[in-house]
């Protein structure tokens, strides 16, 4: 598994654990739609 290292000024995509939304944020905290947890997608935008 290999240790990502994130920059804190650069956006990251991060998917709701609840609804599925989709956001791209340096740090979302939680759903703006949901209020739910956020998780990283690790997939930079291309
Ligand atoms: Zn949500």
């Amino acid at each position: 598994m290999k240790d990502v290292k994130l920059d804190p000024s650069e956006e990251s995509v991060y998917e709701c654990f609840a609804c599925g939304t989709v956001v791209t944020a340096i740090a979302p905290g939680s759903c703006p739609d949901c209020g739910a947890d956020m998780r990283n997608r690790g997939t930079p935008i291309e």
